[in-house]
């Protein structure tokens, strides 16, 4: 067996560059050639991880398998590589801070005094190689978070540069960066990159290859000028322009050579260029869609699309393989009235009901999911927008008028969504929640099992309230079915109303679970209702 390579993504000038998407192209690439790779995120901020932030902080917080609330760069990563992720993926400065001072506790440093160098910066080298070890991957490729220059994630780049000198050939350092467009000058500019990468080497660490980032095709001069300037071969300057969807950057970069290049240059053998041929089918597939389905994502975080970043792929998918054109309307479920709501969604082809924490904005949730219901509109309610779902049914189908979640009102007469019994004595707000995947048993004959075609599924969780039992009887009766429950806990997973088009609210997210080559069957199976549904009324 080969030694574990080790590819270090950096990124320079500003943020948002899509390091993530570059790190997954490559994984994808290195991937089609028949090597084991996975990828790491490093984030340079204090939070153990992102599950106490805000998602207007930091967007979307991705759950792994094995139930860590990771940075959405992470969903990338398991969408191009088809491949789970877990915990180890996913790093914070918080967490290299935790580790390294519960080790001062225990006395494992007795006697010297803890420093970031080296004792913080053993520990995120720790971390790196924990991966290339525990899972035997052929490539671990490290994107670091945040930009550089940036003073909270110099030890992050110190780290890489002593690495550098340990694991030798074996590492190598891509650094991303933007090439604006002065349109008065009607010139690209390098400087911004030339300066960047200056700020990489004072820091001792010279990158192998550059990825610019521009708007404009820039021609082979330009690259030149950046490959001499930057003190880095020519064919390893790469270029990456805007595309219309993320997931054309894996061929943008394989025509680049930026696979080969890398082999050449950890030492590894090339071999044949892969074709890359259900990928391109996918890519194909959108390229060919003529007809559109228009689909509304009902939610409060939706003036940041990076909030609900995993529907928003996942629908895409399902979209693609049923050869349609995603419209994606975001809409602010806090402005949702009686009044205003057949303007907002009688247009749509198929709703989804965003998850969520808190009351902001459920009420507006509660108008939408009535009127979907009383118009026969295929909706999809997720975590929250399930619970949502069956508060509404409680309160307009079985007049349980005060029917809620304890979340939203402690005092509810009718809680039919509710604290679930394992979270009743937890305080600490970090990682405390249901977290993971979780097995679940699907009724035959329900949407979800022909949508599935099996009885036991898995699909990953993050939630504290719960369908309460005691209402279950009540709700089938009235024809909101329980159609997927957890074998262990009785824990309702899966809503729905059979009577209608499509309409199911699931506990669970299936949004985590949904790849290029491998779309969530759910998604799959809304989308396809859409559809369906469309012809029918047309
Ligand atoms: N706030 C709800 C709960 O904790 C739903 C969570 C979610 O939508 N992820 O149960």
């Amino acid at each position: 067996m080969n030694e574990t390579k080790y590819i270090f993504v950096t990124g320079g000038v500003i943020s948002s560059l899509g390091k993530g998407i570059i790190a997954s192209s490559l994984g994808k690439l290195l991937q089609a050639r028949g090597y084991k790779v996975t990828i790491q995120k490093l984030d340079p901020y204090l939070n153990i991880d992102p599950g106490t932030l805000n998602p207007y902080e930091h967007g979307e917080c991705y759950v792994t398998v094995d139930g860590h609330e990771a940075d959405l760069d992470l969903g990338h990563y398991e969408r191009f590589l088809n491949e789970p992720t877990h915990k180890d993926n996913s790093i914070t400065t918080g967490r290299i801070y935790q580790s390294v001072i519960d080790k001062e506790r225990r006395g494992d440093y007795l006697g010297k005094t803890v420093q970031v160098v080296p004792h913080i910066t053993d520990e995120i080298r720790r971390n790196i190689k924990l991966l290339g070890a525990k899972y035997k991957y052929d490539f671990v490729i490290t994107e670091i978070g945040g930009t550089v220059g940036d003073i909270e994630s110099l030890p992050f780049i110190e780290s890489v540069r002593q690495l550098r000198w340990e694991l030798g050939k074996n590492c190598m350092c891509i650094h991303l960066t933007y090439v604006p467009y002065i349109a008065a000058a009607k010139e690209v500019k390098t400087k911004p990159t030339q300066h960047s990468v200056k700020q990489l080497q004072e820091s001792g660490v010279q990158p192998d290859m550059l990825v610019l980032r521009t708007e404009h095709l820039l021609n082979k001069e330009i690259l030149k000028k950046v490959a001499l300037f930057c003190n880095v071969e020519a064919d390893a300057v790469m270029q990456s322009v805007d595309v219309s969807t993320i997931y054309e950057v894996p061929l943008r970069m394989q025509e680049q050579g930026m696979d080969e290049i890398v082999l050449r240059k950890l030492g590894m053998p090339i071999g044949e260029k892969p074709t890359l041929q259900p990928w391109r089918e996918f890519l194909d597939k959108k390229k060919n869609a003529t007809e559109t389905i228009k689909i509304a994502l009902v939610g409060k975080y939706v003036e940041l699309q990076d909030a609900y970043k995993s529907i928003n792929e996942s629908l895409l998918q399902a979209a693609i393989y049923n050869n349609r054109k995603l419209d994606l309307h975001f809409i602010q479920s806090e402005k949702l009235t009686e009044e205003n709501i057949e303007k907002n969604l009688s247009g749509m082809d198929g709703v989804v009901i965003a998850p969520g924490f808190g009351q902001r904005g459920v009420e507006g949730k509660f108008v939408a999911i009535k009127y979907l219901r009383e118009h026969n509109i295929p909706t999809f309610g997720i975590c929250l927008g399930m619970q949502c779902m069956v508060i509404e049914y409680a309160r307009n189908v079985l007049g349980l008028e005060d029917a809620n979640s304890t979340e939203m009102d402690l005092n509810t007469p009718h809680k039919v969504i509710d604290l679930m019994e394992e979270q009743k004595n937890i305080t600490n707000m970090g990682g405390s929640m249901r977290l993971g995947a979780y097995k679940c048993i699907l009724q035959k004959g329900s949407k979800t099992y022909q949508a599935y075609g099996q009885k036991e599924i898995e699909e990953r969780h993050r939630h504290r309230f719960e369908f309460n039992n005691d209402y279950k009887k009540q709700l089938e009766d009235a024809g909101m079915k329980c159609v997927g429950i957890n074998p262990e806990t009785d824990l309702v997973e899966v809503v729905e109303i059979p009577t209608l088009s499509w309409f199911v609210g699931t506990q669970y997210h299936p949004e985590y679970n949904s790849t290029v080559l491998k779309p969530n069957p759910l998604f799959m199976s809304f989308i396809k209702a859409v559809v369906e549904n469309k012809q029918n009324s047309n």
